[in-house]
This record gives C-alpha cells, sequence and structure tokens, in this order.
C-alpha cells in the first residue's frame, strides 16, 4: 500500500486562515515539533478527495475573457521553474534523500520564495507569470506528497544521448554530485498502490499563496497569472507502475488524480500550464528501444487522457509546454517535432509552449504552421534556451519571435518565452538565478524590438 499521511497545520503571523497553513507530512517524517499542530481528525490516514462535479470559476473565466494574446504588443512569459534560494533547495534535497527535515520550515521558505520570485518576474517585464514552482521540490516528483499510491524507489534507465557518449555521462555525474539536488531520474517513487489525489487543501493553499504574491506586489502585477501541472504521461512514465495491470488504467487514474489539480488552479483564475515533456522526451527514454509507432501511440494516449482530464475546464485557460527534457546533453536521439506534432496538436487547450531556442530544435518552429489554430490558439514560442549561460542579444530574441510571427501569419497569436523551466528539479538548474533574471530582461527587450517589427501597437 502507498504512503500514510498526516495533515499538519503549520501558523503564520499574517495567515488569514485561524487554522493556519495545511500540509500532508508522511507519518515517517514528521519533525518532532510538529505534532501540536495535528488535529485529531487529520490523525487518521487522510481520506481521497472526492471528485468535485462542479467547478466555480471566477468572474475572469466565465465572463469569457480569454488567454491573453499579443494585442497591443509581444507578450513575455515562461515555462514554469524559477532558481530556488538554496536553503530551500537544500531542504527539498534533504528531504528527497530520506532525511527528517522540518516541515514548517519549507512550507516558510516556499512561501517567502513565492513572494520574492514573483516580484522578480515583474521587475525583468514578464507579462505572463507564475509562482516559480517555489513550494515544489520538482516538476512532478512533488505529486507524491497530494497523492496516494507512492513508494519504494527505482532508476530510471539513461536517456539515450547520455548513454551514447561514456565521457560525457561521467562529466555529468560529476557536475550533478557537487551540489545539493533533488533527482527525478534516480530514487524516484514508484506506484505501489492505488494513485488518488489525497486532499485538495494543499494545491488550493499553494494557488492562494501565489495570491497573495501578487496582491503583495499591488498594481505592478501579471498582465496574466499562470501555475504549472504536470502531464499524466510523464509521471506515467517516469514513477513506474507496479500496481495497475496495465499502462491505460494507470494513465486513467493519474488523469483523474491531477484534474484535481487542473481544476483547482483555473478555479483560482490562473491559466493552466500542462507541462507535457514525455510528449517528445520519452521517444528516447522509455521508447528508445522500440518502434516510433509505438511511442506515438503512447503520446496520442497521453493527450486523450488529458483532454479527458480537462473536460470541465474551458480550452483557452488551458496552455501545454512539450519538450525534449530540460538537461544540457547531445540531445541527437530527440524525435523531430514534425513527427510528433499530430499527436501533441490533438490537445484541446488554448496554446502551445514549445521550443525554438536550443541548438537542436531551433530549426523546427516551421512547424508550427501545421499546429491547428481555428480556435483561436497561441503559440509561446521558445526564445530563450535555459541550459546556457549566454546571456541572448535582445535582437535575437527579436529574429526568433519575427520568424514565428511569419509562419502563423498573425503576430498577435504569438508570446516570447523559454524553452523550459530554469530549475525544474530543484537544484538542477545550469544557469545561477543572477544571469536567470538577465536573461528574462533580454527577452523582454527582444520583445519590445520585435513588436515594433511586427507593427503592433
Ligand atoms: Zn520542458
Amino acid at each position: 500500500m502507498g504512503q500514510a499521511y498526516f495533515l499538519i497545520y503549520v501558523k503564520f503571523s499574517d495567515s488569514a486562515d485561524p487554522r493556519g497553513v495545511p500540509v500532508l507530512v508522511p507519518c515517517s517524517s514528521t519533525s518532532p515539533h510538529s505534532n501540536r499542530h495535528i488535529r485529531p481528525a487529520a490523525s487518521r490516514r487522510y481520506r481521497a478527495v472526492r471528485a468535485s462535479p462542479k467547478i466555480h470559476y471566477p468572474d475572469n473565466v466565465h465572463g469569457g475573457e480569454p488567454m491573453l494574446k499579443s494585442a497591443k504588443r509581444i507578450l513575455t512569459t515562461h515555462t514554469g521553474s524559477l532558481p530556488r534560494p538554496p536553503a530551500l533547495t537544500a531542504l527539498y534535497a534533504s528531504r528527497a534523500a530520506g532525511e527528517t527535515v522540518d516541515e514548517e520550515a519549507i512550507v516558510t521558505a516556499g512561501r517567502e520564495a513565492t513572494y520574492d520570485v514573483v516580484a522578480k518576474q515583474i521587475e525583468a517585464a514578464i507579462d505572463v507569470g507564475n509562482n516559480g514552482e517555489q513550494q515544489r521540490e520538482a516538476f512532478f516528483l512533488y505529486v507524491r506528497h497530494r497523492m496516494s499510491g507512492f513508494g519504494g524507489a527505482w532508476h530510471r534507465r539513461p536517456f539515450a544521448d547520455v548513454a551514447k557518449y561514456p565521457g560525457f555521462r561521467a562529466w555529468g555525474d560529476v557536475v550533478d554530485s557537487g551540489r545539493p539536488s533533488v533527482s527525478n531520474r534516480d530514487g524516484v517513487p514508484k506506484a505501489i498502490g492505488a494513485v488518488k489525489y489525497l486532499d485538495d487543501v494543499l494545491v488550493h493553499d499553494e494557488c492562494r499563496t501565489f495570491r497573495k504574491a501578487l496582491d503583495a506586489c499591488g498594481d505592478a502585477g501579471f498582465a496574466e497569472p499562470f501555475m504549472t501541472a504536470p502531464s499524466p504521461g510523464i509521471i506515467a512514465a517516469a514513477m513506474l507502475n507496479e500496481f495497475y495491470d496495465t499502462e491505460d488504467a494507470y494513465l486513467a487514474a493519474l488523469g483523474e488524480a491531477l484534474r484535481v489539480e487542473y481544476e483547482a488552479i483555473v478555479s483560482h483564475g490562473f491559466l493552466l500550464q500542462i507541462d507535457a515533456p514525455d510528449l517528445a522526451l520519452e521517444r528516447h527514454v522509455s521508447y528508445q528501444d522500440r518502434p516510433i509507432g509505438d511511442f506515438i501511440d503512447f503520446a496520442e494516449r497521453v493527450v486523450a487522457t488529458i483532454n479527458h482530464a480537462l473536460r470541465n475546464i474551458p480550452r483557452d485557460r488551458v496552455r501545454l509546454h512539450a519538450c525534449w527534457g530540460n538537461y544540457e546533453a547531445p540531445h541527437d536521439c530527440d524525435v523531430d517535432l514534425a513527427e510528433i506534432l499530430p499527436a501533441i496538436a490533438q490537445a484541446k487547450v488554448g496554446a502551445w509552449v514549445l521550443p525554438f531556442a536550443n541548438p537542436r530544435h531551433a530549426h523546427e518552429y516551421r512547424c508550427v504552421a501545421n499546429l491547428p489554430m481555428d480556435n483561436g490558439q497561441l503559440v509561446v514560442a521558445g526564445v530563450i534556451d535555459p541550459l546556457t549561460s549566454f546571456v541572448e542579444h535582445p535582437e535575437v530574441v527579436a529574429d526568433r519571435i519575427e520568424r514565428v510571427a511569419q509562419v502563423i501569419g498573425d503576430p498577435t497569436r504569438v508570446l516570447a518565452g523559454t524553452d523550459c523551466g530554469f530549475d525544474t528539479s530543484a537544484g538542477r538548474g545550469r544557469v545561477s538565478p543572477d544571469v536567470v533574471w538577465a536573461k528574462l530582461a533580454a527577452m523582454a527587450e527582444g520583445a519590445k524590438i520585435a513588436s515594433k517589427r511586427l507593427g503592433l501597437g
């Protein structure tokens, strides 16, 4: 069976909720001081949430305001994860290593980091920003704290492009071992029980923290806030199935569990971004020895699961990010975008977030001509590479934006973004925080140049 949890309430002096902030804590890792906040009713194994039949959307959803397009200028955004403070990273790394950590310290550090990262994005002129995923240790691993059924550990097989170059692999191991971090490849939990969402109070609390961080910035907020949640496909691929009879059954359970997160994020008025590296990455990981047709079939089943999980959410409140993995490596085993685009294009979303800055996929911007744009969809074009410390020249950014706009034929449907996150798994980012903010500021400068050239505003 899966891990048992306690629900604890951590109190802060500025908390609007007199109960404090809820945190689900594995029974084996509660801090010696946290029991004083445990409510009697929460000391039993926490029950899975019941499916909520109706979402209460805020006015900006039912009021018909679609996802913001670049109507007057090219808007800027990014792909989700932003650098975490060293102390927070160290806490996440210790917890991921199985050490006992102070859960209250994680909550406090995560909240403070959220406030900080929102202010920094606004300073860098990001229009469509988020919480930087500060309250999660990695872009999909965090679900082990919110869903039942995960336990044990396994090591993912080496990625094909890394296995192909033993010298590079040895070099990478040295680089990654030199600092505290969370790995989403080694020691990853498996599905060993029924996967169900434990309690939606955690995602709602994360959303409320983000909202408070936005409110703290007053009028200088984002044009539109977004939050991320993982694809069922990346969890199915990375968190090995040892419970369900079939992969489809595992995907279906994940889809229903993730629906809780998806609907919660949208109910708070945030744009939802689904992170689906699996739609490209898994070709050279899980499916590296299989025919391409098998992988396309997997991608189509994942997209069908996503579409089903989105059944209560308007299309234009969701954007989908696909990529070949956020790691610096040869990437010469990556599948071509043209091969997987028909599967990705089946997603019932309002925008696609795709990487067009890195040296392996920059030429594939031409493929956006084959995305369906008949429902007003947008493209967030990756124009910043999060895996290099080069600060892109604004003119380079502008060129990249322009060429995507030319393929689509409508600049208002293009946003400027990043190829992937800057710290998708805590401590694994390749760019130092000061350079990250310089890169994002360069993106904003480049977007201004492109806006003028494209005749916007
Ligand atoms: Zn990515």
